[in-house]
């Protein structure tokens, strides 16, 4: 399946600094109400299904989450995440401004990491689009201990509570290697069998373990080194050999290896260091044929320079594209600054200012600064606040929530269906993730347009 639909879901944690030192900031909850109070009186609910095809929701546990439309080109990804982003930015500034109106003491703060100030976990959950057949059984061993070795190459940098640094936030915070549960344990891969598509044909990859990125360079190579292994697996790869005998003690022993000179024994008794490991899963996937994606040439750039500077510690060839090493050189500039008994919270809070995706974060800054590069431009991000991906079923979604609003009709909308109310037409199931023509939805759309 050279093409494939993927989609990526960010939880992001919310914090309410209080702008007058005398009084007592909102809590997480209540600040998430204050965060979603607009979108809530236009549209009366917390689960919002956009134009762009996305989806903007507030989960229990007041952690906003913003899951991208389904995208099967890497630019499209990219940009949709960026979106998802800007629009909680702007969420969060038109909130400040009536907390500031109003007299409320508070400044919202919302981070995309993994771990909010009271030690609660958000996720950053990545969905690939399998077709049923393919022999994700006897790969999912394998693929676990994959996802295990690629979490140092793009994790987002953890500053540890006595100021020590790790390369993965949640390699410190998982559980169990493969469950059903999302919530109480946190796996690597998520197996409920829910495909969100024809369940004869399709299934779902649902990859839990990931960081949540801020360099769109980290995204890239998480979702492009993923999607060109499992086509290659598809083809007819064998990775099964490739398998850790103790996946978690290796990611989170990994995740505090900097100068990456660990070794990690297999199942069959070697023991790989985490880059000999990622060069075999490169050497087996670079005999399969290339796709006709743009990036894809920037995701084996990005594999190779990552794993360059992950065997050499010297991060230098990488660091304004990898979060990792972006966060590092921002807190090496700390250390230089604070001396060597900084405190580490004087750390914690430079890594929380990178993670914050408001105006009062580091993006925007480092990215005028060349500290982190993009690879979208200012024009697909802008366009991916409002349009759909044109090569999947997001388009159809996306086209029908466009034409509803400006006709002022209402439609319901899950990733798989479409219902125009207060009309006869039957609800239409978009089985196929990749179409983007459906005679239901033509005629979904002929009957707005009629009004
Ligand atoms: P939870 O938040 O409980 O984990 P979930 O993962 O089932 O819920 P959403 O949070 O709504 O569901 O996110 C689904 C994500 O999967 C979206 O980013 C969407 O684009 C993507 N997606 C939808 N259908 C498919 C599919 N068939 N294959 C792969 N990805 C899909
Ligand atoms: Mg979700
Ligand atoms: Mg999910």
């Amino acid at each position: 399946m050279t093409r494939r639909i993927w989609g990526i879901e960010t939880e992001y944690g919310i914090t309410c600094a209080a702008s007058d030192p005398a009084a007592s900031p909102l809590d997480a909850e209540h600040a998430a109400r204050e965060l979603f109070r607009l979108l809530v009186e236009r549209e009366r609910t917390t689960n919002v299904f956009l134009p762009n095809g996305g989806r903007l929701y507030l989960d229990v546990g007041a952690h906003p989450e913003y899951a991208t439309a389904e995208c099967d080109m890497l630019a499209d990804l990219l940009a949709h995440d960026a979106a998802g982003q800007h629009m909680l930015a702007d969420l969060a500034t038109q909130a400040n401004e009536r907390l500031a109106r109003e007299g409320v003491s508070g400044v919202i703060h919302l981070l995309k990491n993994n771990v909010d100030s009271a030690g609660n976990s958000c996720g950053c959950h990545e969905n690939y689009l399998l077709r049923r057949d393919s022999r994700f059984r006897d790969m999912a061993d394998a693929l676990v201990s994959f996802f295990v070795a690629r979490q140092p190459l793009v994790g987002a940098g953890w500053v540890r509570p006595d100021g020590s640094y790790a390369l993965s936030q949640r390699a410190d915070h998982m559980d169990d290697a493969v469950s059903a549960a999302t919530t109480t344990t946190r796996p690597i891969i998520n197996t409920r069998d829910e495909p969100l598509a024809h369940a004869r044909d399709f299934r779902r990859l649902h990859v839990i373990v990931g960081d949540s990125n801020v360099a769109e360079g980290s995204t890239l190579l998480k979702v492009g080194m993923t999607h060109l292994l499992l086509n290659a697996l598809e083809a007819g790869a064998d990775i099964t050999g490739l398998t850790f005998a103790d996946p978690l003690a290796t990611l989170r022993a990994s995740s505090a290896d900097l100068d990456g000179t660990g070794r990690y024994e297999l199942r069959d008794g070697r023991r790989l260091s985490i880059v000999e490991y990622l060069g075999e899963i490169a050497e087996r996937v670079s005999a399969y044929p290339a796709t006709s994606d743009p990036l894809e040439s920037a995701v084996w750039d990005l594999w190779r320079r990552g794993m360059t500077a992950l065997a050499s510690g010297d991060w230098s060839g990488i660091d304004t594209e990898l979060d990792f090493a972006i966060k590092h050189r921002l807190l090496a500039q700390v250390r230089e600054r604070a001396g060597a008994d900084v405190a580490p919270a004087m750390l914690i809070r430079m890594e929380l200012a990178y993670h914050d995706i408001t105006s009062a974060g580091l993006g925007e800054a480092l990215a005028a600064a060349g500290r982190l590069r993009r690879f979208t431009s200012p024009e697909q991000r802008r366009r991916a606040l409002t349009h759909p991906p044109a090569t999947t079923r997001a388009h159809l979604r996306g086209s029908v929530i466009t034409a509803a609003k400006r006709a002022r009709r209402s439609v319901t909308c899950d990733w798989l269906h479409v219902r125009l109310n207060d009309s006869r037409l039957p609800t239409v199931t978009l089985g196929d993730p990749l179409a983007t023509s459906d005679e239901g939805i033509a005629e979904i759309l002929a009957d707005i347009e009629q009004e």
